[in-house]
């Protein structure tokens, strides 16, 4: 088993200058509070209100696309580079996202995730929080794989459910 140093090494690399390069996609990341993410969502929420779940939807989207990009440019079997998201995902503190039915990129599959960063802040209102995470899927799996998707959260943590779970599945 590697230790948490050696782990992250492996996907991480840090220059004195404070410029710090996710190894597997080449791009530049950093790390964001994530009680300062739950303040901005919140913020969202409070300008937008009914708008709010699109806008964050489509902002978790646009990430998504990139983030499908970056597996493709891996040239990697999909499936292989979904399982790499996933130890870089929890590496990178955005909680343990596990693929619970479904093959990641067939037509339908639903992923959860534990102890998700996203709603971590949030308050419990009983409603579903992580429309920036529906949205991330859903552009990841439609880069990647040229299909279109609808997606749901189906659990999330912020409704009082012990984690979050989005079930994806794909319209053409
Ligand atoms: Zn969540
Ligand atoms: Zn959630």
């Amino acid at each position: 088993m590697m230790s948490k140093t050696e782990a992250l090494d492996e996907y991480f690399e840090l220059t004195p200058k404070g410029v710090v390069t996710d190894k597997w996609s080449k791009a530049r990341v950093f790390v964001m509070s994530s009680r300062g993410w739950s303040k901005m969502m919140a913020e969202i929420r409070a300008v937008f209100s009914n708008e709010a779940s699109l806008i964050l939807g489509r902002m978790g989207y646009s990430y998504g696309r990139e983030l499908g990009k970056a597996i493709k440019k891996t040239g990697k079997d999909p499936i292989e580079a979904f399982g790499e998201v996933v130890q870089i995902a929890r590496l990178a503190g955005w909680g343990k996202m596990t693929l619970l039915t479904g093959d990641p990129f067939g037509s339908s599959a639903s992923v959860s995730f534990e102890d998700c960063v996203f709603c971590a802040g949030v308050v419990e209102d009983g409603t579903s929080s992580c429309e920036f995470v529906t949205g991330v899927l859903t552009g990841a799996f439609e880069e990647t794989t040229g299909n279109d998707y609808g997606a749901l959260e189906k659990f999330c943590h912020a409704k009082g459910d012990a984690f979050c779970q989005f079930n994806l599945e794909r319209k053409s």
